[in-house]
């Protein structure tokens, strides 16, 4: 039988990787793609794979049971993976009921659907979730997070990716379904919508806005590029150990401040500007509350047992991602209209 992958999430920042790694390397699989196109759901991260035979997308909620039981009963779907989400930290401390709402109420109905859908042959599917390296909370000497780690989450986002993670794990001890988690830190690179660190500051150094940076910017988070976690997710779901957890990442540790140095000094370059100019645009704000001072994850399980392993130096995955950034110019400006505005505005108080 033909695998039929429900992707959740699809039209956003990592999902949209997933969906094209798999509809060009799969095409004997057919890969259905449920967004619900909130603020952070974008079709047009999709376009070079429009038209592809093995690719259908269905605008649904993962709240929405009806919609999700026709969904599996017309595409015949026989594995999921998950990663729609709210995915927010900022957003999730002015509203963190739609973090449970979507992450924590929404992972359980797929699970409960997934269920039900695939009651009479249940280990012949997989419910892969996809999940984040903040559920192990904030490190704060020179050690990693390992998949043993206990779980420590601290901001409504991570608590609720957290409870999600659980309830994964509960429904496979409880229920016996074959499902498998990977944890992964930062992501970086095309289509990643500008609310988050790098393409706020590529934004705004291209607006010559100012660049607003957490207290002194010395928070610390482990960098992959995003198609390197596209890759890492292919992997997980092919060659993972059911009831297992993977985590990923870069080996890859910055500051803040040092990333946005770096951005600074790239597009001065890029854009012709003088040397030192855009770093004059670096405004530090107010640090967020309860900001994680550090997140880093040895990704040792999945190299490995699996064999993946980072393939871009973030030096280059950089160049990559200002290069698209600048190369399409109209998705910044599209992304960064209406709704966009008010939040930047409420958040950050600027004109
Ligand atoms: P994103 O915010 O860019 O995309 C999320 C997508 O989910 C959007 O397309 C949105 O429309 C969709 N969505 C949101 N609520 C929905 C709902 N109720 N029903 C259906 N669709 C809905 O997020 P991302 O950065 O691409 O993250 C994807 C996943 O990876 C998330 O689960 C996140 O927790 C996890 N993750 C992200 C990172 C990172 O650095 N971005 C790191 C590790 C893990």
């Amino acid at each position: 039988m033909t695998k039929s992958i429900l992707i959740t999430g699809g039209a956003g920042f990592i999902g949209s990787h997933v969906v094209k790694l798999f509809v060009e390397k799969y095409p004997n699989y057919r890969i259905i793609n449920l967004d619900a196109l909130t603020y952070a759901g974008n079709l047009e991260n999709l376009k070079e794979i429009e038209g592809a035979q093995n690719y259908f997308f269905e605008k649904a909620d993962i709240q929405d049971s009806e919609a999700l039981r026709r969904i599996f009963s017309e595409h015949g779907i026989t594995d999921v993976i998950h990663l729609a989400a709210e995915s927010h930290v900022d957003r999730s401390i002015s509203d963190p009921l739609a973090f449970v709402a979507t992450n924590v109420m929404g992972t359980v109905n797929l699970l409960n659907v997934s269920k039900s859908a695939w009651a009479d042959n249940l280990q012949d599917h997989l419910f892969y979730h996809v999940s984040t390296d903040e559920v192990y909370g904030s490190l704060h000497d020179d050690g990693f997070f390992l998949e043993t780690t206990p779980y420590d989450p601290q901001s409504p986002y991570s608590a609720s990716k957290a409870s999600s993670d659980h309830f994964v794990r509960a429904y496979a001890n409880t229920y016996k379904m074959r499902t498998v988690i990977s944890n992964c830190s930062n992501n970086y690179g095309p289509n990643h919508f500008p609310e988050k660190l790098i393409p706020l500051c590529i934004n705004n150094i291209r607006n010559n806005k100012p660049l607003p940076i957490y207290g002194k910017g010395e928070n610390v988070r482990d960098w992959l590029f995003v198609k390197d976690h596209a890759r890492a997710i292919d992997t997980v779901f092919h060659k993972g150990k059911a009831g297992d957890t993977y985590n990923i990442g870069g080996f890859n540790e910055w500051q803040n401040i040092d990333i946005v140095r770096l951005l600074c000094q790239k597009m001065d370059e890029k854009l012709g500007r003088e040397k030192g100019s855009s770093e004059k645009l670096i405004t530090f704000v107010k640090d967020r509350a309860g900001h994680d001072l550090r997140y880093a994850i040895d990704a040792t399980k999945i190299k490995e047992e699996l064999g993946w392993e980072p393939s871009l130096q973030f030096e280059e995955g950089i160049e990559i991602t200002i290069d698209w950034y600048l190369k399409n110019q109209d998705w910044l400006d599209h992304v960064t209209s209406g709704e966009y505005q008010s939040y930047y505005k409420n958040h950050y108080q600027t004109s």
